[in-house]
């Protein structure tokens, strides 16, 4: 195998002066109070495009387009665009959180699903809630301890958690007022995504696709917590009785034992409704283990994997599903962001569900069914040939389910596009997506065995050792570009390229403008109908959040969080840091017109390169390399270059540190701090083996090497 080949798996695992003095005036105005998001009801949030100055759910309304009506930032003031305040969330890890606003106060989300309450005009804090997730449970977490935000309805604020709480705030102080645990804790299930709320229904799924989990989501019940409803999206032990004729039917479309290793299909992310119709649409995740052949032998479409699934929001009831990706086997999950929209198709106005999946094709859905309209590549695919539009079904190649030998194909596993959000933008008719040119190589894993919940250790069935063990250089990184997509014709409008894959979210707004937070460190803004700039703020740190506008007494305000972390950074090493010296700060940034606040510079991490002295023979490191790609890899990086500038950079440690790797490696004495023990899995030996190979890396990397 060529070193470029190898590499690829890096991609495996991104006014003008009128309105001035009102703004700076606004600033010293009296602090609102959390109170008012009360007025968050079920009229609110079918209405949510009507409440043109406030962010009150997720996608910003149940259609989840990510367009908002205001314009008093528009194309050609918005190079005015300054720093109005900027937030400190106190943490280095992936900041991915749509904050919302209501009334003046924004609530947003950190690292840990830590839940914090802004004031809009000043980012003065009101109150903040630390669910106090314990930090070991960070190996169980696939994609770093993100989460992606808040849900409120009459008063309350909602939050899940990464160990698996849906909990209920009181939005004017942050006391917990109920908190339900929605998982099975022994499992390695996770909550980052945001929730939403549906007739007094808070919806809520969950993670841990790459461990080996079933996945579902469910409904609680928004005043007291109680569960109301929970939809499997994969059948489980067919000995049983099924819960639903839905998963009596699906179970039709397997093979084997699966159930006896979870099977996967996670709703993690996407969710949206349509009141009219009343359907909530459920974007279900990849296979678990993802090799099919291991998961269902011999084939089986394995439903509802990889799906879009509409559900009545009252009973959590099927009515019918669509999917992307039939007998997954490339961790193409069908989670990504779905945009509910109104479309002109050869002179008829149809009621469209639009979604960039993974798998790289875009589709248009026919919302009232589920009926295919149009799907076409919106990035080079070479896993399928296209869709067929009778059938639905992708054209696969021939290559592309790898049962002999390796292949390398486009998009990867990070996906064509991945949990970033797309923005819709119905005055051009254009979807914005953060698009990933993502390869991968897939080969099976000849010595997989299942063994659900372990840190660390991913059940895919997919070799990652040979990949994982290479050491990534910046030039690996593969692109990433924003794209203007043209969901009629079925093509692109404009593009932007970028360096590097793994940027943020997309929001624009009738002022005929997109923003875009990116991988390399920037917030840019660019015309809408055209792509061109229009403004640029460098941060210096990497950018994986969603950007939103509101408007406080007047005055109309941009706002993102800019922490780096998420799966890519973690796993991608050097590859994936913009600048490993400069540290990862987490900050939600607010701008204005005329904003004129600056930050400090970054604190600098200086790495320790100090020469450790090894006792271990040499043979130890290159079996350290193994251990480490296979145990290790997924959280500190590929090539132990570090994860990210998220997690640390093992060969860069404290020579201190390289002294106690029993106790941290084994006995877990840096669980508080997010490394859990792995005395469960690795012997004494094995940990020298590893230690012995970060010293080489260490040496390595001073000398150049
Ligand atoms: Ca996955």
């Amino acid at each position: 195998m060529t070193r470029k080949i190898k590499l690829t798996l890096v991609v495996l695992l991104t006014f003008c002066t009128i309105l001035m003095p009102s703004y700076q005036a606004q600033k010293k105005a009296q602090t609102p109070t959390a109170k008012t998001s009360k007025v968050v009801d079920d009229t609110a949030l079918k209405q949510a495009d009507a409440r043109t100055s406030d962010w009150i759910t997720h996608g910003r309304n149940y259609a989840e387009t990510r367009f908002s009506p205001l314009d008093k930032i528009n194309a050609t003031n918005i190079k005015q665009l300054g720093l109005a305040w900027s937030f400190d969330t106190n943490t280095n890890r992936g900041l991915e959180a749509t904050p919302l606003v209501v009334n003046g106060v924004m609530y947003t989300t950190g690292s840990w699903s830590v839940v914090f309450a802004l004031d809009a005009r000043t980012g003065q804090q009101l109150w903040k809630f630390d669910p106090q997730v314990p930090r070991a449970l960070g190996a169980k977490a696939c994609c770093d301890v993100v989460n992606r935000g808040v849900a409120i309805y009459k008063g309350k604020v909602f939050v899940g958690t990464l160990d698996g709480r849906l909990i209920a705030l009181d939005a004017a102080t942050g006391k917990v007022v109920w908190s339900t645990v929605t998982v099975d804790q022994n499992q390695a299930y996770t909550i980052t995504g945001a929730p939403r709320v549906i007739k007094g229904k808070v919806i809520i799924g969950n993670g841990g696709g790459e461990f080996g989990v079933r996945g579902y989501v469910s409904a609680y019940d928004a005043e007291t917590g109680k569960q109301a409803w929970r939809f499997y999206v994969v059948p489980g032990d067919p000995s049983k009785p099924f819960e639903s004729k839905a998963l009596e039917n699906a179970a039709a479309t397997w093979k084997g034992e699966w159930w006896k290793m979870g099977g996967g299909g996670t709703v993690w992310d996407s969710l949206a409704y349509d009141p009219d119709l009343d359907l909530l649409y459920v974007g279900t995740g990849n296979g678990s283990p993802w090799n099919r052949e291991i998961r269902s032998p011999n084939g089986g479409d394995n439903l509802y994997l990889s799906s879009i699934v509409a559900l009545r929001p009252d009973t959590g009831d099927y009515v019918w599903h669509y999917q992307t990706t039939p007998g997954d086997t490339w961790d193409f999950t069908a989670t990504q962001h779905m945009i509910l929209a109104d479309l002109n198709l050869n002179g008829r106005v149809r009621k469209v569900l639009m979604q960039a999946p993974k798998n790289g094709f875009f589709y248009v859905l026919d919302r009232t069914n589920g009926e295919l309209i149009s799907a076409e590549p919106f990035v080079t695919v070479t896993w399928a040939k296209g869709v067929d539009k009778e059938t639905g079904r992708p054209i696969e190649m021939p290559n592309a389910r790898f049962k002999t030998g390796y292949s390398v194909l486009k998009p990867g596993p990070l996906g064509a596009h991945n949990w970033q959000p797309m923005s819709y933008n119905p005055k051009t008719g254009l979807v914005y997506i953060p698009a990933q040119d993502a390869i991968g190589l897939y080969l099976a894993d000849g010595r997989f065995k299942y063994v659900p919940n372990r840190p660390g250790l991913w059940n895919t069935g997919v070799d990652f050792v040979l990949a994982l063990k290479d050491v990534p250089r910046p030039e690996d990184i593969p692109p990433g570009h924003l794209l203007a997509w043209d969901p009629v014709k079925q093509k692109e409008a404009w593009r932007v390229q970028y360096k590097s894959i793994w940027n943020g979210g997309t929001l624009t707004t009738a002022g005929n403008w997109v923003l875009h937070g990116t991988a390399d460190g920037r917030i840019v803004a660019y015309s809408a109908d055209k792509g061109e700039k229009l403004w640029e703020y460098n941060l210096g740190i990497g950018i994986i959040g969603s950007p939103i506008t509101y408007e406080v007494d007047g005055v109309q305000y941009i706002s993102i969080m800019a922490g780096w972390g998420g799966a890519y950074a973690l796993t991608g090493g050097y590859a994936a840091i913009p600048d490993m010296n400069v540290k990862n700060v987490g900050r939600v940034l607010t701008f204005a017109l005329g904003g004129k606040q600056t930050l400090a510079a970054l604190p600098k991490q200086i790495p320790s390169l100090t020469p450790i002295e090894s006792k271990a023979a040499p043979e130890a490191a290159a079996e350290g390399q193994m251990l480490f790609a296979q145990w290790c890899g997924v959280c500190h990086g590929l090539g132990a270059i570090g994860g990210g500038g998220v997690l640390p950079g093992l060969p860069f440690s404290k020579p201190e540190v390289f002294q106690m790797y029993k106790e941290i490696v084994l006995d877990g004495s840096y669980a508080s701090r997010g490394m859990p023990g792995f005395k469960a899995y690795l012997n004494q030996e094995e940990v020298e083996a590893i230690r012995a190979y970060i010293i080489q890396r260490r040496t390595n990397i001073a000398t150049g090497k």
